[in-house]
């Protein structure tokens, strides 16, 4: 069965003290036989710019098994966070957009963020959201953000992250265009997921050392192939437009 893993990080995170090198990247995707991997900056990157490029080197070295998503923090000046996602977006073809709400202390309710949004409508991919732990992270405020913008896919990332699950979930039955990844989540906060929005489910891991625990999770819940094809390859495909897989 094709995978495609919808949230995963490169690089450094000065904020939480994480790193995730290319080679402990490439040695999940080879274990895990992983078909595609959704790839993004920590919000913590010393460097982003960088990041974004060796993840766009990545891509390129693994035949686009791996896949760029942006992510640069809205407080920054407007010019370069506009400059930055259509580059990454244009001519790096990265798939999607990350507001990252804890860890650059944005809701994205925020003035600041319409413009990650409006990039996302221009170049038609969608938007990731951080929801769960976190200042800002309440998933209730994607809800206008879905309203004002409902050409672009929102996808929650860590579907509330237990904490806020049951908003998640209400928000994704609602809307269209919402989605949840569903990394960190508990197994019955997915599989309540799953009985109620199944094609709106999309699986992630967001660490390595987390990748395990996710696979695990599937199997814990005895899901059908149906149901498994569903999370790990067929929604998030469509969600990211993934046409070579
Ligand atoms: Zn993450």
């Amino acid at each position: 069965m094709k995978v495609i893993d919808s949230h995963m990080h490169l690089g450094e995170c000065t904020i939480f003290g994480l790193k995730i090198t290319e080679e402990e990247l490439l040695n999940y995707i080879d274990k895990y036989n992983v078909s595609a991997i959704v790839v993004q900056p920590f919000p913590g990157a010393p460097d982003v710019v960088k990041v974004h490029n060796a993840i766009h080197e990545l891509s390129l070295k693994t035949n686009r098994r791996v896949l760029g998503m942006a992510s640069v923090n809205p407080h920054l000046s407007k010019e370069f966070v506009s400059n930055e996602l259509n580059r990454v977006l244009k001519s790096l073809n990265f798939i999607a957009i990350k507001l990252h709400t804890a860890g650059h202390a944005i809701s994205p309710i925020n003035p600041k963020a319409t413009m990650l949004f409006e990039h996302a409508s221009k170049h038609k991919v969608p938007v990731m959201i951080h929801t769960g732990p976190g200042p800002f992270s309440d998933p209730m405020a994607a809800v206008p953000r879905a309203e004002e913008f409902s050409d672009v896919k929102i996808v929650l990332a860590h579907a509330g992250f237990g904490l806020y699950s049951s908003a998640a979930l209400w928000i994704a039955k609602k809307y269209d265009n919402v989605y949840l990844e569903t990394s960190w989540t508990y197994s019955y906060d997915l599989a309540a997921f799953l009985k109620e929005v199944p094609n709106k489910v999309l699986f992630g891991t967001d660490l390595i050392e987390n990748a395990p625990v996710e696979f695990a999770k599937l199997d814990g819940l005895r899901l059908t192939d149906d149901v498994k094809e569903l999370i790990l390859y067929r929604n998030p495909k469509y969600v990211f437009n993934i046409q070579h897989l």
